[in-house]
């Protein structure tokens, strides 16, 4: 028999939510898509090819073309093309071509992490979490991940992660929010064990409650 579950996990950078999604995936042995990367793909080939990326219908095209390839690049994580993903992805045309990638992705059941799983692309999914943690928190984290490969400020990732907030929160476009019937779980004090253990616990709830 296939299963059908779909659940969302959405959440601002580094609250935990992509290693909690890979976690829960894992565990309930569903298929898993870091939806973050699909933006950063597309971030990645607008730096490329020299796009300007406020041109929404440039840029719109290049996320039509996406090929599952990009999506393996090793540039992606970096944290200038994070930002410019919050750039691209405000652009409705480029959340209009990556949305049937996502639900094709979803149908036979998933967990998908991002933004707007919960609201926009998998509104009746069986289960549903917000992830947050502090501003500052989150940006510790990020940091202790990013300056083993580069040289990094704190200040610098702090600033960067307070900048993609407000824009993803902001957006006119499936802006970041927490779908009305997702359970929130702040990381805030918690260790990625504690977060994980946590998000697991509240997900069977939902999907015990979405069966019965
Ligand atoms: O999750 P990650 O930090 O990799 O996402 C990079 C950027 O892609 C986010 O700041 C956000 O602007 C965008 N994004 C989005 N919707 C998603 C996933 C990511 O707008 N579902």
């Amino acid at each position: 028999m296939t299963d059908t579950t779909t659940i969302a996990i959405d959440g601002p950078a580094a609250s935990g939510k992509g290693t909690i999604a890979r976690r829960i995936a894992e565990h309930l042995g569903l298929r898993h898509l870091d939806t973050g990367l699909l933006y950063r793909g597309v971030a990645a080939l607008v730096r490329d090819q020299g796009i300007f990326p406020t041109d929404g219908d440039a840029v719109g095209r290049i996320a039509g073309d996406l090929t599952i390839e990009v999506l393996e690049r090793d540039d992606l994580r970096e944290d200038g093309i994070g930002n410019l993903a919050s750039i691209v992805a405000a652009h409705p045309q480029v959340r209009a071509a990556l949305m049937e990638w996502q639900r094709n992705f979803a149908m036979g059941g998933a967990v998908l992490d991002g933004r707007d799983i919960g609201t926009v692309i998998l509104p009746d999914a069986t289960a549903k979490l917000f992830i947050s943690a502090d501003a500052d928190v989150r940006a510790a984290r990020r940091w202790r991940e990013l300056s083993k490969t580069q040289d990094i400020a704190y200040r610098t990732v702090l600033e960067s992660i307070e900048e993609r907030d407000r824009r993803d929160a902001e957006r006119a476009s499936a802006p970041m929010t927490h779908a009305a019937d997702a359970d929130l779980l702040d990381t805030s004090e918690m260790s990625i064990e504690q977060a994980v253990a946590e998000a697991l616990r509240l997900v069977n709830e939902q999907i015990t409650a979405a069966r019965s």
